[in-house]
């Protein structure tokens, strides 16, 4: 071979140099010296003020993400804008005909209104960051010689950081502990499948993907336990490097509003061709054609809903917010559409529908004796002891010492619930640890429904204990035990005796375990020896009381058209139990299946048996997944719960994935669409409501304006038809566009909501927003109003005869025609006067549109560039009657409605 002479010479030491220096390389030292090196002592893990002194030197730990539009750019972004163009042409044909008056006007105008947008673009901005500061990453991490669940942000090297399945890993961390991790890393590597983590360190040379001793950021555990050192944070990680974190900054504009920003720029063009086609009209009758342009253009600007896109964002970011307040947090804002029309609920049992506070009742052993918890055990009792053991060690709950120096439990109710008894019973937990020190483990799954330990014993042995569903655990056995320790071999009919007693148990809703052990020899590897050879020690029962607002909420959601079905990994006999108890079904006996149902069964005999009942039993995440699927290939809108790492397919294919705030894994929340802070059912059905009124509010604001716009187009369009002299001038156009616009739009987006919401079916969510009904809804209410405003122009004609007078007389028409049918667009079924004063904002809304038209009459320089004169007392009363008048025959055509509704209940009742 040649010499290699390219190498530079002072690249060799370098490398040399990086490979022993634990913190250039941590990959390839030894855990124990990369502790060292970072200064912290695994068991205790930083102190608190050295964490913070770490944390001024590093900085937060956290990658920039795309920056947001900053105010300049955003304030920049309103001028380039349709509207905004066609204003400046009109300012420029008023200065070039000299009417410096109104040129000045209109730049006003302008200018005002790109600060409304602007005004509104930023609320809506700061709404969306302050969803965003809603959910963020958490860690549980060691300091000051406590575990406790830190901010991600606020990690810093050297923090000591425990993982569990479903966990993200939070910053670039060396491994010192690690049992059966596994870990997720293609947001690093691409590559999808799952690799094993150990502590042994690698080569310095390794790739990314090899580096079998770390742990990188954004990376997720599949399975196993973990206890690292974290190594970097924020920009100095792995993938704060490749900065790929900007690259998926999620896409927030849901579907509603695209089609609505589409829908406007549509109407952008079809108003400018009104527009010429009005400019024309007008000129050929005389009308002056510089008039003519500068009138159209006015009215272009008036009936284009520029708003619309901006008021959408701003209407579901105050929904969201509304909702978060109510402990549902939105994750996604398109979400918050599908969310109203959910038609049914999958939700699973311990903790969203139960308390997930669990009891010991009883044990009852293999030998079969029932041995209750509320008393301690007098004189010893071997098998009870092993059995009691075996749920202590086989155990990942631990206790936390509060600063009052008592010990709490913390962990998995399930496992504390087990402590707890054992304490009951006189066998002290940590004592009983201490003996019997932990070698491995095999983490609960929920795939597996087990979870085994390995412990070295004090005679020299190795025990592993074993826990887990019922039939997962008696399947690993081979004999019983009874209070002699003799074995009994174990044949089909004990089994199926077993098997009978933890039904016995099931049937009382309760929550039943199965312990078991074996001891074998101290050399072996846990993963050899879990054969089928376990010795049956019996079962254990805990309580889990349902929710309290459970049953009401259940019923709640039949009453909006939803269905509940319950989809648990426990057993058949607890689940229906449970199902009873909160009345899953409001008319017959729950159906309950068992999971084992739906194997081998097609596509659309899943949905068939998904429809009809209203529990799944022993389901794992993967059956949930076929469950979601099926129903909605059959039309349905599913809401999925769920807190696992396997969940997260199953979240992410539902329409609306929802995933538990506190028990929930990483993984679960980061996958699901809203994450409840409460993990309470009952929060679901707030978080539904919150989507339906979202919804109801878009459509008011739409409602409203575009029939107002309908209105203004019209009544200029239609008095050039019918050759009246103009109505409005173009600047009372735009005066009426700036005060109408806003304050009563902005109201009817803040209604709380109907009190029939849920009293009524999901919507369709095919069923598009501009239906056709709703069209022609808009359509015959935007004649209406034109034509009001006629009549009371065509009665100051013939009052006041052409000129500024009737013009005033036609813009306050206008104005009150708007008023009256802001309150008339609060619902289109219900009657204005149901629940007048709930929402405050209209009135307030009202308030300031008369206000700011008083100013127009007697604030006089105004009163000058708008050409509004003084107003007779008639005049007063005809607005006052502008205002009423569409309110009384919208309230008609709305009782019409309500009749025929009323009708045709009847008759599908009769049928
Ligand atoms: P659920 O729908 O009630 O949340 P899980 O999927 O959590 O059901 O649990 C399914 C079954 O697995 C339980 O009925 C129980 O028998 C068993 N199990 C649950 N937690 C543990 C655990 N920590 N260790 C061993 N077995 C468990
Ligand atoms: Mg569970």
């Amino acid at each position: 071979m040649m010499v290699r002479t390219d190498v530079q010479p002072e690249l060799i030491p370098l490398k040399v140099q990086a490979a022993s220096d634990p913190l250039n390389a941590p990959h390839a030292a030894m855990a124990a010296v990369v502790i060292q090196a970072l200064g912290v002592n695994p068991a205790a893990g930083l102190a608190s003020d050295e964490a913070e002194a770490r944390l001024k030197r590093f900085g937060a730990n956290a990658i920039q993400r795309i920056r947001p539009r900053a105010a300049w750019r955003l304030l920049l972004d309103q001028f380039a804008s349709v509207i905004i163009a066609l204003l400046a042409v009109a300012a420029l044909v008023a200065f070039l005909t000299s009417d410096v008056g109104a040129g000045l006007a209109i730049v006003v105008v302008l200018i005002l209104n790109a600060l409304i947008g602007f005004a509104m673009e930023w609320q809506a901005g700061r709404a969306l960051d302050a969803l965003r500061r809603t959910a963020p990453a958490r860690a549980r991490a060691r300091r000051d010689g406590r575990e406790l669940m830190l901010e991600a942000q606020s990690l810093v090297p050297g923090d000591i950081i425990i993982l569990n399945p479903g966990d993200r890993v939070p910053a670039d961390a060396r491994l010192i502990e690690a049992a059966n991790l596994r870990v997720e890393e293609s947001t690093l590597t691409g590559e999808s499948a799952s690799v094993e983590k150990t502590v042994a360190p690698v080569a310095a040379d390794a790739l990314l993907a090899e580096r079998h001793s770390m742990l990188y950021l954004g990376t997720t555990v599949s399975a196993g336990r973990g206890v690292a050192v974290v190594t970097a944070t924020g920009a100095q990680t792995e993938l704060g490097r490749i900065g790929k974190l900007v690259a998926d900054a999620p896409d927030e504009s849901t579907p509603l509003e695209r089609r609505l920003a589409a829908l406007g720029q549509r109407l952008v063009w079809l108003m400018l061709a009104i527009a010429a086609v009005v400019t024309v009209a007008g000129s050929l009758r005389g009308d002056g054609w510089w008039m003519m342009v500068e009138v159209s253009i006015s009215l272009a600007v008036a009936a284009v809903p520029e708003g619309l896109p901006a008021v959408t964002t701003l209407i579901l970011a105050i929904g969201v917010l509304r909702m978060a307040r109510q402990r549902a947090i939105v994750r996604r804002l398109p979400a918050v559409e599908t969310l109203g029309s959910v038609t049914i609920i999958c939700t699973d049992k311990t903790g969203t529908l139960t308390e997930n506070r669990m009891t010991v009742i009883e044990y009852r052993l293999a030998d079969g004796r029932v041995i209750r918890t509320d008393a301690p055990l007098a004189g010893s009792d071997e098998l009870l002891f092993r059995a009691v053991r075996a749920g202590v060690l086989c155990n990942e709950a631990s206790y936390e010492v509060q600063s009052d120096g008592a010990a709490r439990t913390i962990g998995d109710p399930t496992e504390t619930a087990l402590l707890e008894a054992a304490e009951k019973l006189g066998v002290n937990p940590g004592a009983l640890r201490g003996v019997y020190t932990k070698l491995a483990e095999i983490p609960f799954d929920a795939e597996t429904k087990r979870m085994i330990t390995a412990h070295r014993a004090p005679d020299g042995t190795q025990l592993v204990s074993l826990k887990g569903a019922p039939s997962a655990v008696l399947n690993l056995c081979s004999h019983f035990a009874d209070d002699e320790d003799e074995l009994h071999p174990f044949d089909e009919a004990a089994q199926q005796q077993l098997l009978a007693l933890n039904e016995v148990m099931a049937d009382g809703a309760l929550r039943v375990l199965a312990l078991a052990e074996k001891r074998v020899s101290a050399s072996e590897q846990l993963s050899a020896v879990i054969g089928n050879d376990f010795t049956f020690l019996g079962f254990v029962g805990m309580i889990d009381p349902p929710r309290d607002e459970v049953p009401e909420a259940v019923a709640q959601a039949h009453q909006a058209g939803i269905r509940v079905v319950m989809l648990t990994g426990d057993q058949i006999n607890t689940a229906r139990a449970i199902a009873r108890e909160l009345r899953l079904n409001d008319r017959t006996d729950p159906l309950v299946l068992h999971a084992r149902d739906l194997t081998g069964a097609g596509h659309e005999q899943v949905a068939m048996l998904a429809r009809r009942a209203d529990a799944f039993a022993r389901v794992s995440p993967e059956d949930k997944m076929r469950i979601v699927a099926a129903l909605q290939q059959t039309g349905e809108i599913v809401a999925l719960t769920g807190d696992g790492v396997n969940d997260a397919p199953a979240l992410r294919r539902a329409d609306t994935g929802i995933a538990m705030g506190r028990r929930g894994t990483e993984v679960a929340r980061e996958a699901a669409d809203v994450v409840l802070t409460d993990d309470n059912f009952a929060t679901i059905l707030r978080a539904v409501e919150g989507g339906r009124i979202i919804y109801a509010n878009i459509t008011r604001f739409v409602h409203l304006m575009f029939s107002k716009n309908l209105a203004e187009v019209l009544v200029i369009f239609l008095a050039i038809v019918i050759s009246w002299p103009l109505p409005l001038l173009p600047l009372q156009i735009l005066w009426l566009n700036l005060v109408t616009d806003i304050f009563p739009g902005m109201a009817l987006a803040v209604e709380p909501g109907a009190p029939d919401v849920m009293r009524r079916p999901p919507r369709p969510p095919q069923a598009a927003l501009l239906s056709r009904r709703f069209l022609a809804l808009i359509a015959w209410q935007g004649v209406m109003l034109a034509v009001i405003v006629l009549a009371a122009y065509g009665w100051a004609l013939n009052e006041y005869g052409a000129g500024a007078h009737a013009r005033t007389v036609a813009l306050f028409a206008l104005i009150g025609v708007q008023i009256g049918h802001t309150f008339n667009c609060r619902s289109r079924i219900r009657s204005a006067f149901d629940g007048l004063f709930r929402n405050p904002y209209v009135w307030g809304a009202v308030a300031i549109v008369v206000a700011l038209q008083l100013l127009a009459v007697w604030l006089k320089p105004l009163a000058r560039v708008l050409n509004v004169v003084e107003l007779t007392t008639r005049d007063w009363a005809l607005w006052g009657l502008t205002i009423i008048i569409p309110v009384i025959i919208v309230e008609a055509a709305k009782l019409l409605v309500r009749q025929q509704r009323r009708m045709e209940s009847q008759l599908q009742k009769r049928e």
